[in-house]
């Protein structure tokens, strides 16, 4: 094991008064630690997912946790071979996750954040629900045995498939959870306002969850917003639950379909990849613009006119280029 990189995926709900000198300010903390990935500032916090030689993770880690008003932010670190992500992107918006539900500030209420040890110790019990959070192409891949998922390809449509499950969530204790942790903190305070009182979260996600109780009863792979697409979490008892897009066999490998006007995110298996050559179909594989396949199905976004540096007023850019 230890790979010269590492992954950090990290969230944190805290006020920042002035979100875009704080962007400046980050943005450049980031280049200066070569870190790739992609950092969302808000005035409720900070939601980040980048890549970077394990050093300078550390470094970042370590100016990030110095901050008090990152004092309790939680880093999930994976170890790499190389960077996760081919670019930077530090940018603000209204939400570190979008949910529409701008009124909510989890620091004021949310459901209550179960360990991943707490959590496993919870999630079979006969008075539990356990609700998957996160989109359709993210839990086709990889989910908790017996979870509840909602038929969403995006997390702020999540409130309007609440009503439909009140009869089955009813008197039940909720135990939500997502990726990292962070959709969970919104969604089980909206649980909340909505009425139900049994509320929990799984505290780092999935993530978390597969480094700290081996994962057990997470099937298949956890789907993950860099270029390894989905991970593995289950050292206990893991089990593949996808098929291959094309033929129908049991399947876990991601890809995006080579057609980039398709981009149909599915497993395909790797007799059926070279077949179709990364398309999803044979219309895709004919598509005048489809990408060479390379055996992996990940594709970078175009790279032209990329430029890390980006947003910045000029004033502060001179103290970094050269
Ligand atoms: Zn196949
Ligand atoms: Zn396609």
């Amino acid at each position: 094991m230890n790979k010269p990189y590492s992954i950090l995926l990290y969230y944190c709900y805290t006020p920042i008064a002035d979100p875009e000198t704080f962007r400046e300010e980050h943005h450049l903390l980031c280049l200066e630690l070569n870190l790739l990935g992609r950092i969302i500032i808000s005035k409720e916090g900070l939601n980040g997912t980048v890549s970077g030689l394990k050093e300078d993770c550390d470094k970042y880690m370590e100016i990030v946790k110095a901050d008090p008003r990152f004092a309790k932010v939680d880093f999930k670190v994976d170890e790499s071979d190389k960077h996760a992500f081919a670019k930077l992107h530090v940018r603000t918006k209204a939400e570190i996750v979008h949910s529409g539900l701008l009124h909510i500030d989890p620091n004021v209420r949310t459901g209550i954040h179960l360990e991943p040890k707490e959590f496993k110790a919870m999630k079979d019990r006969e008075d539990v629900v356990i609700m998957d959070m996160r989109s359709d192409y993210e839990y086709s891949v990889g989910r908790f045995k017996n979870a509840v998922t909602l038929d969403i390809e995006n997390f702020r449509e999540f409130p309007e498939k609440i009503d439909a499950l009140k009869e089955e969530l009813k008197g039940k204790k909720i135990l939500t959870y997502c990726t990292g942790g962070i959709k969970c903190e919104k969604a089980s305070a909206f649980l909340l306002e909505q009425g139900f009182e049994d509320v929990y979260q799984l505290h780092g996600g999935i993530i978390k969850y597969g480094k700290e109780a081996g994962g057990e009863d997470f099937e298949g792979k956890c789907y993950v917003f860099d270029n390894r697409v989905a991970v593995d979490v289950n050292t206990v008892n893991p089990k593949v639950i996808s098929k291959c897009h094309v033929c129908g066999t049991e399947e876990d490998r991601m890809v995006n379909c080579a057609n980039p006007v398709c981009n149909l995110h599915v497993p395909i298996c790797e007799k059926c990849g070279w077949e179709l050559e990364g398309a999803c179909s044979t219309e895709c594989k004919e598509h005048p613009e489809k990408r060479p396949y390379d055996g992996t199905g990940y594709y970078q976004k175009n790279l032209n006119g990329y430029n890390p540096l980006k947003g910045f007023n000029r004033r502060k850019t001179s103290n970094v280029s050269k």
